[in-house]
């Protein structure tokens, strides 16, 4: 069975011209599921699937460029196209307290109503249909995760936001396809640690963890996208691409 990723948003932590937040749509025989839910990625996933057509979402971390774009959705299928079941909402702490906290008094206490949100921590899993999700520890100020996802035995592994390290590497090992934060490029000194990934650690993560490509997104607004390109390039044997909205990504 083939995994189908399809890029809804790649740029990092802000919308930049023409390239909205990070999300990305996972589907294989016919599961769909939203990993992430930035600034306008949702305007991107409902080229392709309806809210009535999604198994369920899974957030890598509170920070409002990964999922507050369900602010959004929790008015959807509230009003506008509500669904028979609620969506799953799988996200490691402090998500679902932060999404209850953007809505207003009287909407907030239907949260629950719309979403069936679980907490997950690393170790844990979710399955949607055959999409399968492993959780890993992500290196990030928030709680936050790096995701293994598996159907039958082709491997995404996506970073969240994450400074790299052992879980990281753990998760995407030996991985079809690596996608991989890289907020910056070039000279590293000066930069806060424990953060985020350059686009050269990006590429010692995939070095390291043995996949077989490297897929750069996240890339900050101020960051060079071509240096970070050939960055990757010095630092990674396989073949490196950067992310873009709307690409689609066929593991088979
Ligand atoms: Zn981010
Ligand atoms: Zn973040």
């Amino acid at each position: 069975m083939s995994l189908t990723l399809t890029v809804l948003g790649s740029a990092g932590s802000h919308p930049q011209a023409g390239r909205v937040c990070s999300g990305y749509l996972v589907t294989a025989d016919g599961t769909s599921v939203l990993l992430d839910a930035g600034n306008g990625s949702t305007a991107n996933l409902l080229r392709f699937v309806d809210w009535s057509e999604l198994d369920g979402v899974a957030v890598s971390h509170r920070h409002v460029d990964h999922c507050i774009d369900l602010v959004g959705a929790f008015y959807a299928m509230r009003f506008a196209a509500p669904r028979s079941e609620r969506l799953p909402l799988h996200a490691p702490a402090e998500v679902a307290e932060t999404l209850r906290g953007l809505l207003s008094s009287d909407s907030a206490h239907r949260f629950d109503d719309v979403f069936a949100a679980r907490e997950v921590a690393a170790g844990d899993r979710s399955s949607f249909g055959p999409v399968e999700i492993e959780y890993f520890a992500s290196e990030h100020p928030p709680p936050s995760v790096s995701m293994r996802v598996s159907v039958d035995d082709r491997v995404l592994a996506y970073s969240g936001d994450s400074a790299g390290g052992p879980g990281l590497v753990e998760c995407a090992s030996g991985a079809d396809l690596l996608l991989c934060e890289a907020s910056w490029a070039g000279d590293p000194s000066g930069l806060p640690t424990g953060v985020h990934l350059t686009a050269r650690g990006a590429a010692e993560v995939a070095t390291a963890a043995g996949v077989d490509r490297l897929l750069l997104t996240h890339v900050a607004g101020g960051t060079d996208r071509d240096l970070a390109l050939r960055e990757a390039r010095e630092h990674f044997a396989g073949p490196v691409e950067l992310a873009e909205d709307l690409a689609v990504h066929r593991l088979a």
